[in-house]
């Protein structure tokens, strides 16, 4: 596996990727690597010969009082993960590169790597939606394939955040997948009203002490509100706080 840091030298392994026939995957991360991550790497190599793990905290992606200084970073194992899972190569850009939100440093990789394929989480539902329009509205000419979350087996999103819960809090914060999955099988059992469903999931997750930033219905696509479910085409968004920290989920309805 090879690990970059000049965006030029990547760009040139890249271009020789594709000269000798070779379709390149991308994957862009924060790096701090778990289960949810290494899942986009193998969704990658089921689209393409070679994948670029990127690893970049990006300091515009915090909000001004969030955990940038504090976001872990474990370069070291990150790019053993990577190797073992099979990546072609790592990027990780210097710092000092200026980067300036969630689409520019995307569309700025996009243009390093030039690949043919890019994986997203479902995660970060609005991220991969906000990158699919993206690539659409400028033409870039990739397939964005968006992967499922992968969770504990008790139902948490993993995170890497997940590491900043106590236990305590991390028991509390299972009311987030909990009150999503009842969303879903409500809607299943035939509920449409996005109110009857959004108060349902307040409710289940103030219960526990957290407190939703939102908790909505919305269009899978156009990420506009809904007022009545489509199902097939919803999805319900959910972030919430508590103490210091911030968790987000997400279920396709
Ligand atoms: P991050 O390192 O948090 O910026 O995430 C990098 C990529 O991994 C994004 O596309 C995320 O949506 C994805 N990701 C993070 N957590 C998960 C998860 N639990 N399941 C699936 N994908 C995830």
């Amino acid at each position: 596996m090879k690990t970059f840091t000049s965006p030029e030298e990547l760009h040139a392994w890249s271009m020789e990727q594709k000269r000798q026939g070779r379709t390149v995957g991308l994957v862009p991360t924060m790096g701090c690597l778990h289960e949810g991550h290494l899942s986009l790497i193998r969704e990658a190599k089921k689209h393409c010969d070679a994948v670029v793990v990127s690893i970049f905290v990006n300091p515009t992606q915090f909000a001004p009082n969030e955990d940038y200084a504090a976001y872990p970073r474990k370069e070291e194992t990150d790019c053993a993960l990577c190797d073992t899972e099979g990546a072609s190569a790592v990027f990780l850009p210097k710092p000092e590169t200026h980067f300036r939100g969630v689409c520019t440093i995307v569309a700025k990789l996009f243009n390093i790597v030039a690949p043919d394929v890019a994986v997203f989480g479902q995660k970060d539902f609005q991220q991969e939606a906000v990158i699919r329009r993206m690539v659409r509205d400028l033409n870039f000419p990739i397939r964005v394939i968006r992967a499922p979350i992968v969770r504990d087996p008790d139902g948490l999103a993993k995170s890497s955040r997940n590491a900043y819960l106590s236990p305590e809090m991390r028991t509390s914060a299972l009311s987030l997948s909990r009150a999503l999955f009842a969303a879903k099988q409500a809607v299943e059992a035939g509920e449409r009203s996005s109110a009857v469903l959004e108060d349902a999931v307040r409710k289940e997750v103030t219960a526990s002490g957290w407190v939703p930033d939102y908790a909505t219905v919305v269009d899978a696509q156009t990420l506009e509100p809904l007022a009545e479910v489509r199902p097939g085409s919803s999805a319900f968004l959910l972030a919430c706080r508590k103490a210091g920290l911030r968790l987000i989920d997400n279920v396709l309805l």
